[in-house]
C-alpha cells in the first residue's frame, strides 16, 4: 500500500480505536441524551455559535468515520437547536461527513476493488454511470439502508463526488426532518424504533422508488413517441429481417433459422461480406504466399544452401481469389437457403421500424418484420488529405484487384491492416514505406510489442516512418509524392501506389438510418445498448456498423445476442458479454491479445503482476527456427487469476486460445500449469509462463523448512 493511503488508514484506525477505547459510544445513547439535555441546552444558550460549530464538527466526525451514533446526534440536533437550525446543521454536517467517508473509501479501496473485480465491476460501473444518481437517491430516501454502508459502497463506484454530495443532501432531507423533529419532542421518545412508523417507512420507500419508476416511465414514453409516427403492420412477413450478409448478418440469420423463426437476409453485394471477400480471407491467403517466400529466403538458416523462388504476382493474386472461392460455399445463398433462411440479393432500405424496402435487379418490394438486425458493416476510411483525390489510391476493398506488383508502395497507417499488408507486400518484393503519425506501430499494444514488430519490418527492408503525419499528395516531375510532417519538418516520400489503411468507417448512411433517426454514437457507429438494441428497441445492430470492436468473431458474438434478444427479448434479454475479447494481428511475428495489457492496466489504475516467458527458450520454437517473441501474462497481485495475455511469436493467435478459455471460465495459471501439454509444441509456452508465475510465488519459507527436513533425513 502506498504511503498516503497507509497514513490515512492508520489515522482512521487510530480515531476509531480511540472512540471505542474511551467508550464514547455510551455517550451517544437516547438515555444519556435525555439526561444531558438540560446541561447541553444551557451551554448552547451561553455559547450559541461555538455550540453549533462543536456539534457540526462532532456530527461530521462521527459520520465520516462511520461510527455509531448519527441517529442520536440527529435527535440531539432537534432537541438542542430546534427544527429549523437542527435540520439545517444536520443536513450539511451529515452530507459533508458522508462525502468524507465516501472519499476515504474511494481513496483506500477503489483501485484494489478495480484490480480484483475488473470484469464484474464493468457492468456495475456502467449502471452507476447511467443511473447512479437515481440509485443513490432511492437508497438515501429509504432509511432502511444503513447510512454508512451507502457512503462506503458508493465510494467504490465511479459516481462523481459532486453528484454524491448533492443527491445525498437532497435524498436525506426528508429523513433528517423526521428525526430532527422527533428530537424537538425528545421527552416523549422512548425508543429509536418508534420514530419511524411503518406508514412513514412505506411513504419513504415509495418516494425512493419514485425517481426510478419515473425514469422507466419516461423511457417507455420515449419508446412510444419514437414509434408514434410509424404505422405498425397488423401482421408481419418475418420474425426477423437481417440487413447485410457479412459475419454479423450471417450469424444472426443462422440463429433465427435454427430456432425456426422466419428470417429474411438481404445482401446487396457479396455474400460473406468484408471478411470473405476483401478482409480476413484474402489477407490471410496473401500473407501465406508472402510467408513462404520469406521462408525460402531463409533456406540457409535451415541447412539448405540454396533455394530460389520464381513467381508471378498475378498468379499469387489469383490464388487469393481461388481461396475465396473455396471458402465461399460456407457463406453462400445455397447454404443459407438450405438452413431455412430466405436470402434476397438486393439492396435494403429501412422504411419504417417494421418494414424494409428491397431493391433487386428485377423489382422493388417491401417486406415487414417484427425485428430488424442491421449488419451493414464498415468501409475503409479515406481521410480528406489534399491531393489524395488525384491519386488512384488503394484500400482494402480494391487492393485484391492488383495484378501487377507496385514497385514502390506507400502504406498509410500503422494499425493491424496497415501492418499486415506492409509486411506482405514487402515480402512479395515491393519497396514499402509505412507512414504512421503516432510514435509507434500498433499503438494499442504495449510498446515492447511495437518495438519487436518495427524491428522485424525494418530488418525485412520496410522503411517505417513513425511520427510522420501525411499532409498533402503532389506530383513532381511526373512522380507521386507524399508530403509528410515529421518533427516540424516537411518530408517528401515518393511512391508508385498508395494504400490507405487508417481505419474503417461504419456504414450508417443511405439505407434509412437518417430518415428513421436511428441514433449514432460519438464514434459515428450505430448506437446500441448492452442488448444490441438501437434507439428503436426492435431494431438491432451488430458488427462493424455498431462497434466497438471490428472483428469477425466479435460481429458473430454480438449477432447471437441480437438474434436471441430480437426473437425472445419479450421473455428475457441478454447483455452482450464483452468480458473476454481476443484478437490477433497476423504479422510475422503474430501479435495476439486477450484482456488487459500493461498500458491498459496502467491507464485504468488496475494493479497487476507480470509473468513473461521468452519463446527463445522453447524447444519447439528453437527447432522450428522461430525462437523469438514472448508470452506475457498479467495476473491479479498474489493470485493466479488472469487479467490479460499478450503473445508475440509464431502462431500467437492459436496459442492464445488456451488463455481465452481460461479467462472465460475463471481458470487460473495453477490449473494451466497442472495440465499436460504435448512435447514439443509451441503450446508448451503457455505452461511455462504459468511456471514462471509459480516460481515467483513459491512459498519460500516452506521450501527453506523442507530443505532443513531433507538435510535432517540424510543424517538419520
Ligand atoms: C484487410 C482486412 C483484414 C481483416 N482481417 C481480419 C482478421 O484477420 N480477423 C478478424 O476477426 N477480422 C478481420 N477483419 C475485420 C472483419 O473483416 C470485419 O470485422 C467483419 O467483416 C465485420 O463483419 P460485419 O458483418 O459487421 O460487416 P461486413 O462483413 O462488412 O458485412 C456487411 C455487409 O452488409 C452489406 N450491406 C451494407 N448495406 C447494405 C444494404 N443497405 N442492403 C444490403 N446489404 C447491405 C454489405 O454489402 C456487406 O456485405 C479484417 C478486415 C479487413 C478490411
Amino acid at each position: 500500500m502506498k504511503t498516503p493511503r497507509l497514513l490515512l488508514l492508520l489515522g482512521i484506525a487510530a480515531l476509531v480505536a480511540t472512540f471505542f477505547a474511551l467508550d464514547l459510544q455510551f455517550y451517544l445513547t437516547l438515555e444519556n441524551l435525555k439526561a444531558q439535555q438540560t446541561g447541553i441546552a444551557h451551554y448552547r444558550q451561553a455559547h450559541p455559535v461555538l455550540a453549533m460549530a462543536l456539534y457540526a464538527t462532532l456530527y461530521i466526525t462521527v459520520t465520516a468515520l462511520s461510527l455509531p451514533g448519527a441517529t442520536i446526534l440527529t435527535l440531539a440536533g432537534g432537541a438542542v437547536f430546534g427544527l429549523l437550525w437542527g435540520t439545517l446543521i444536520v443536513s450539511f454536517a451529515s452530507s459533508i461527513g458522508a462525502t468524507l467517508a465516501f472519499l476515504a473509501a474511494r481513496f483506500l479501496l477503489r483501485d484494489w476493488v478495480k484490480s480484483r473485480f475488473s470484469a464484474r465491476l464493468q457492468a456495475i460501473d456502467e449502471g452507476v454511470s447511467r443511473d447512479g444518481a437515481f440509485y443513490l437517491f432511492t437508497l438515501r430516501l429509504v432509511p432502511l439502508f444503513p447510512f454508512f454502508m451507502i457512503n462506503l459502497a458508493m465510494g467504490l463506484t465511479p459516481i462523481k463526488t459532486r453528484t454524491f454530495y448533492w443527491v445525498s443532501q437532497v435524498g436525506m432531507l426528508a429523513g433528517t426532518l423526521v428525526y430532527v423533529n422527533a428530537g424537538t419532542q425528545l421527552a416523549k421518545i422512548d425508543s429509536l424504533s418508534g420514530i419511524l412508523s411503518p406508514a412513514l417507512l412505506g411513504s419513504f420507500a415509495l418516494l425512493g422508488v419514485f425517481p426510478l419508476g419515473a425514469k422507466k416511465m419516461l423511457e417507455l414514453f420515449k419508446q412510444r413517441k419514437i414509434y408514434a409516427d410509424w404505422p405498425k403492420p397488423d401482421r408481419f412477413d418475418n420474425n426477423l429481417i437481417v440487413i447485410g450478409a457479412g459475419a454479423g448478418g450471417l450469424v444472426s440469420a443462422y440463429i433465427a433459422a435454427a430456432v425456426k423463426a422466419k428470417v429474411t437476409l438481404i445482401e446487396k453485394h457479396k455474400m460473406g461480406g468484408d471478411c470473405l471477400n476483401t478482409g480476413c480471407v484474402p489477407s490471410k491467403a496473401l500473407i501465406r504466399s508472402a510467408k513462404l517466400l520469406s521462408q525460402i529466403k531463409r533456406a540457409p538458416e535451415f541447412g539448405i544452401a540454396k533455394a530460389g523462388a520464381e513467381f508471378d504476382f498475378a498468379t499469387v493474386m489469383e490464388r487469393v481469389q481461388q481461396v475465396i472461392k473455396t471458402v465461399a460455399p460456407h457463406d453462400s445463398v445455397e447454404r443459407y437457403t438450405e438452413l431455412g433462411v430466405e436470402v434476397i440479393e438486393g439492396s435494403a432500405k429501412i422504411v419504417s421500424p417494421w418494414a424494409v424496402e428491397v431493391t433487386t435487379v428485377d423489382d422493388v418490394k417491401t417486406i415487414t418484420g417484427r425485428a430488424i438486425v442491421i449488419a451493414a458493416g464498415a468501409r475503409p476510411f479515406v481521410p480528406p488529405i489534399p491531393g489524395l483525390d488525384t491519386v488512384d489510391y488503394l484500400t482494402s476493398d480494391n487492393i485484391w484487384n492488383l495484378r501487377e506488383l507496385p514497385k514502390r508502395l506507400l502504406v498509410l497507417g500503422g494499425g493491424p491492416i496497415g501492418c499486415e499488408l506492409t509486411q506482405t507486400f514487402a515480402r512479395l518484393g515491393s519497396q514499402v514505406t509505412q507512414v504512421e503519425m503516432a510514435p509507434r506501430l500498433m499503438l494499442r499494444e504495449d510498446a515492447e510489442v511495437s518495438d519487436i514488430v518495427q524491428a522485424r519490418f525494418r530488418a525485412e527492408g520496410v522503411d517505417v516512418r513513425v511520427n510522420h503525419t501525411a499532409k498533402e499528395f503532389i506530383v513532381e516531375n511526373g512522380e507521386h509524392i507524399l508530403l509528410a510532417e515529421h518533427e516540424g519538418q516537411s518530408v517528401k516520400i515518393a511512391f508508385d501506389k498508395v494504400l490507405i489503411a487508417i481505419g474503417r468507417a461504419a456504414n450508417v448512411q443511405g439505407y434509412g438510418v437518417e430518415e428513421l433517426g436511428i441514433a449514432l454514437s460519438p464514434r459515428n457507429t450505430l448506437e446500441t445498448n448492452p442488448f444490441q438494441q438501437t434507439n428503436y428497441p426492435n431494431i438491432f445492430a451488430v458488427g462493424d456498423v455498431a462497434g466497438p470492436y471490428q472483428f469477425t468473431h466479435t460481429a458473430a458474438h454480438q449477432a447471437w445476442y441480437a438474434a436471441v434478444n430480437a426473437l425472445f427479448g419479450h421473455f428475457k434479454k441478454f447483455r452482450t458479454d464483452y468480458s473476454v475479447i481476443p484478437w490477433s494481428t497476423f504479422t510475422d511475428p503474430e501479435v495476439a491479445r486477450v484482456g488487459l495489457n500493461q498500458q491498459d492496466a496502467q491507464a485504468q489504475n488496475i494493479t497487476y503482476e507480470v509473468s513473461t516467458y521468452g519463446l527463445d527458450d522453447l524447444d519447439r520454437a528453437i527447432a522450428d527456427g522461430e525462437a523469438h517473441g514472448f508470452v506475457k501474462v498479467l495476473t491479479v497481485p498474489g493470485k493466479d487469476k488472469i487479467l490479460g495475455v499478450t503473445i508475440v511469436g509464431e502462431h500467437a493467435g492459436d496459442l492464445l486460445a488456451e488463455f481465452v478459455l481460461a479467462m472465460k471460465h475463471g481458470i487460473g495459471l495453477n490449473k494451466i500449469l497442472g495440465t499436460i501439454h504435448i512435447y514439443p509444441t509451441l503450446a508448451e509456452a503457455n505452461k511455462y509462463v504459468a511456471g514462471v508465475w509459480k516460481r515467483n510465488h513459491a512459498p519460500r519459507r516452506v521450501l527453506e523448512w523442507l530443505g532443513r527436513y531433507h538435510a535432517w533425513r540424510r543424517k538419520v
